[in-house]
């Protein structure tokens, strides 16, 4: 395993118990299961939990039996959205092991969320730990065969009973985890995107490089006006000027010069920092892309794609990897992305990273973690 990723943190993976799920699905249930799973609709026998007070820490480290959590109504996550979350995934590879792709990254990236919410840190060596108790539990609900894994979904809420606005003193950490198929079940298609000039997803000094799910919520209402237009998806632009290209509502974006120079925004505190974005950053620069990240205006981006000095463009983030975009268009232009088809960078960084991801290519940067 690759010794480098591992080193940097231990886990703690057994002080979690295992309280086992007696009413566990059977191995025809769950094989039927796997199947074919739409994303998110089916989840594993159990759930990992850690519980947070003010006064006694984070306690209770457990695997416990996946069903629905009891909370009063007055959880103050319910009134004031104090709560974020993670998304990860586990592979399986050729020889059975399961492995994960960068998870130390998703764990600071949790505690920088959390101090963000005024959420207790979870320590990285806890997201870890976690993780791996769940995956090694539901190990028989890692798919395998073609681009399928096991969706982890990590969040923090807070719990406590009180209607008074401040910092909860009670707090619920959970991983929840799901099977899924292959993101794009008849081969990568590209993606028409929304520009919204109306909504931001995100300001200065607000939560948009948190992962949290009150930037999800705003997003939702210029998502609707997306599809009301013909596209599937939203790119947001800066709220201080609106003009300069900033994200998808839950994907990074690159631009990819005629030239072979990539450009990704920078990440300037509205921006979600993407472990994907940060990973193809490393293989485009090892690839000899000049590769930078800047400030993007969308009228470059429009003016390039008319003249053709814009070749491709695409999104990224854990769940597609890599997100092939084919059309931009918003109340003043539509224009085609190159042939509107997948670009030679896109194809190629897409399969780089799904290679590494399930063991197909050496990891020489030690992005793999094994869990089970
Ligand atoms: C999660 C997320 C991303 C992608 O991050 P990855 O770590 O690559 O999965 C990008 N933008 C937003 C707003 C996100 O929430």
């Amino acid at each position: 395993m690759s010794t480098t990723a591992a080193a940097h943190h231990a886990s703690t993976v057994d002080r979690f118990e295992v309280r086992a799920n007696d009413a566990a699905r059977t191995d025809e249930e769950r094989a039927r299961l796997l199947e074919s799973p739409a994303f998110g609709t089916v989840f594993t026998d159990h759930m990992a939990r850690v519980t947070w007070t003010a006064d006694g820490g984070w306690a209770d480290r457990r695997v416990e039996r996946y069903g629905p959590l009891s909370m009063d109504p007055a959880s103050a996550v319910l009134h004031y959205g104090q709560e974020i979350f993670e998304g990860l995934k586990a592979y399986a590879h050729a020889d059975g092991s399961v492995w994960s792709f960068r998870p130390e990254a998703n764990a600071r990236r949790f505690a920088a969320s959390a101090r963000r919410l005024a959420l207790p840190e979870l320590p990285v060596e806890d997201f870890l730990g976690s993780v791996e108790a769940l995956v090694r539990t539901d190990r028989g609900w890692v798919p395998s065969g073609g681009e399928t894994s096991l969706y982890l979904r990590p969040f923090m809420f807070a719990s406590e009973t009180f209607l008074g606005v401040r910092p909860a003193r009670e707090v619920e950490y959970v991983v929840i985890a799901s099977p899924v198929g292959p993101y794009f079940a008849s081969g990568v298609k590209p993606v028409s995107i929304w520009v919204s000039t109306d909504y931001h997803r995100a300001g200065p000094g607000g939560t948009g490089a948190a992962k949290c799910g009150g930037n999800y919520a705003a997003s939702l209402l210029p998502q609707q006006e997306a599809y009301a237009r013909g596209c599937e998806q939203v790119c947001f632009l800066d709220a201080t000027t609106s003009t300069l290209v900033e994200e998808l509502g839950g994907m990074n974006v690159f631009v990819v010069g005629a030239d072979g120079t990539v450009s990704t925004p920078e990440l300037t505190g509205s921006i979600l920092e993407g472990v994907t974005r940060s990973s193809i950053l490393t293989l485009l620069a090892e690839a000899g892309h000049d590769v930078q990240e800047r400030p993007i205006p969308l009228a470059e981006v429009r003016a390039g794609l008319e003249d053709g000095s814009v070749a491709e463009v695409f999104a990224c983030g854990t769940a597609a990897v890599v997100t092939p975009i084919g059309r931009l268009a918003s109340d003043e232009f539509d224009l085609t992305v190159g042939d509107g088809g997948t670009g030679a960078v896109t194809a190629s960084v897409r399969a780089q990273l799904t290679d590494i991801q399930y063991g197909r290519a050496a990891d020489p940067h030690g992005w793999m973690r094994r869990l089970a």
